[in-house]
């Protein structure tokens, strides 16, 4: 289950940035997950408020959002989104499309007190 291991790098994070800002508590975090990293979200919220527990970021609210992917589609010659790796391209429906990230997973924003 790789959920916890990207929430303990999270937690992480959120530790390092409270103690280079000296903040104490994380009301929100803002994440960012790319649309395929097959994350599973309900699994990730789990892991957070477990991994969370003892930390500045014990309680705070998980706003997760998802960013759709971008592949280049051939025929077209542009950049388009797609959701799925298996997707075609939205514009043409042709499944020439070469996916180009989209597996990432970032901290967006960090409400803090
Ligand atoms: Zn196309």
């Amino acid at each position: 289950m790789h959920e916890m291991s990207l929430c303990e790098s999270i937690v992480q994070i959120i530790e390092d940035q409270a103690r280079a800002q000296q903040f104490s508590k994380v009301r929100r975090v803002v994440l960012d997950i790319g649309a395929l990293s097959s994350v599973d979200v309900g699994a990730l919220r789990f892991c957070f408020d477990v991994v969370a527990a003892h930390g500045v970021a014990q309680g705070a609210a998980l706003d997760i959002h998802t960013s759709p992917a971008q592949a280049w589609c051939m025929p077209c010659a542009t950049r388009v989104d797609v959701t799925r790796r298996a997707d075609p391209c939205p514009l043409c429906g042709n499944h020439q499309v070469v996916v180009e990230g989209g597996d990432a997973m970032r901290i967006k924003e960090l409400e803090v007190d």
